[in-house]
């Protein structure tokens, strides 16, 4: 229930007489001034006086409601409380009910508005937190109050970030355990279409006084442009400090919730970390596997930086006809390169073996003609990079120290955020 357009047009009426006689400022950054307390003081008015008139006409239950004891709870009065909104602080009167078998108060009303006693409205909590998804809590405090005028502490960010978050992450839980239990449907492949790709990757960040692994994912689907090339859309990211396995099962449930058995293709792409492919083989055992073809060609870089010197001219050509190579004709001619390679010192023996190591174990996926000759992706592009800084941009900047709680609280608000599930911030923004 909005305003209607005509009801808004003779709000426009009055505001052009009060501004003609109100509003002396000339330039153009004092009349944008005046503009936005004027604006704050209309939107703190409506929002109040509506809530008054709610207050006495909605709230009332009939004169008695059901206690959640199972007796019930009888009619008193009305109790006037405040609450932060969007558009600022306002007073609200709302029936309250009193149960005598178990001595409780109840406020029906706040329940059904999704209130608890802290001060802020859903959409202020939801609000909140889609900042402090992006920005550290006190940088978060400051923007918002400049503009958008929500005055909060830096710790009642913190606050908000955790029970949203934590509310999210019960949510992925729950749908974890639900999938487990429900089967995939055995879709006929005709009714089975496109790619959906898992991109796994991990990252550090320092929580609970060490160093530990934050994986993170990436869930899109990939429409393919005018020659059969695989693009990303509706990229949704999952972020958690956990190990492999609990990671691998919330992975799956929302795979499963994206309609994992309808798509005609699963491609899991990964650096070559063995926790990556052991979870792709337990929960998408039919996926296409590839290693990410940007950290492939890292692992060439830094063969060259060992072979040829940091910054060489010859180790830089190397490296580049190394990348095309293994990008149009596979891993094979970089693995018979590397056995040919005879090693100088002790170092390069080291790093040959290694590299040897890495591309023997995984050239199976990294048969990257066939891929790109079948239009699929094969990394290196912006999903696979954005996949690190999910948690680098958030929990890794300089002296940030998070708590297991805390970080993962603001990893399954920010990984809702990036993912633009907007609807479903602002339900979990709401008291439970
Ligand atoms: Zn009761």
């Amino acid at each position: 229930m909005t305003v209607s357009t005509s009801a808004l047009e003779s709000l426009r009426v009055l505001l052009v007489e009060w501004t003609a006689k109100n509003v002396k400022a000339t330039s153009l950054a004092d009349i944008e001034v005046a503009a936005v307390a004027v604006q704050r003081t209309c939107g703190q008015v409506v929002a109040e006086t509506a809530l008054l008139r709610a207050g006495k006409e909605e709230t009332y239950l009939g004169s008695s409601v059901k206690c959640t004891c199972g007796g019930k709870a009888w009619f008193v009065d009305y109790r006037g409380r405040r609450v932060a909104t969007v558009v600022g602080v306002v007073r609200v009167e709302r029936a309250y009910y009193r149960c005598k078998a178990c001595a409780t108060g109840q406020l029906p009303w706040d329940r059904e508005q999704g209130l608890d006693e802290q001060l802020w409205s859903p959409k202020v909590k939801a609000l909140v937190a889609e900042v402090c998804a992006h920005l550290a809590y006190g940088t978060a405090v400051k923007l918002l109050e400049r503009i958008s005028g929500v005055r909060l502490e830096e710790s009642s960010a913190e606050g908000i970030v955790l029970a949203v978050g934590t509310r999210l992450r019960q949510d992925e839980d729950q749908k974890t355990s639900h999938y487990e239990s429900v089967p995939e449907r055995a879709t006929p492949p005709a009714e089975r279409s496109g790619r959906l790709y898992v991109g796994l990757d991990a990252a550090k960040a320092h929580i609970d006084g060490g160093w530990h692994d934050v994986k993170v994912a990436t869930l899109y689907e990939a429409k393919p442009d005018s020659v059969g090339r695989d693009h990303p859309s509706e990229v949704q990211y999952c972020a958690a400090q956990e190990g492999s396995d609990g990671f691998g099962r919330r992975l799956y449930a929302q795979a499963r919730e994206r309609g994992l058995d309808h798509y005609s293709e699963c491609v899991v792409i990964g650096d070559g970390a063995e926790f990556i492919w052991n979870q792709a083989s337990q929960h998408f055992p039919g996926a296409t596997q590839v290693v990410d073809f940007w950290h492939a060609s890292e692992h060439i870089w830094s063969l060259s930086r060992t072979l040829y010197g940091e910054g060489s001219a010859q180790g830089k050509r190397w490296a580049q006809e190394r990348v095309r190579s293994l990008k149009e004709d596979g891993p094979k001619p970089l693995i018979r390169a590397i056995k040919r390679r005879k090693p100088a010192n002790m170092r390069e023996r080291e790093e040959l073996r290694l590299q040897l190591g890495y591309f023997t174990k995984n050239r199976a996926r990294m048969n990257y003609p066939a891929y790109r000759a079948r239009g699929m992706m094969i990394g290196s592009g912006p999903v696979e990079a954005g996949c690190k800084t999910v948690v680098c941009h958030r929990l890794k900047q300089s002296g940030m120290r998070w708590s297991g709680p805390g970080s993962n609280a603001v990893l399954a608000v920010r990984t809702a955020v990036l993912s633009q599930q907007f609807a479903r911030i602002e339900q979990f923004a709401r008291a439970a």
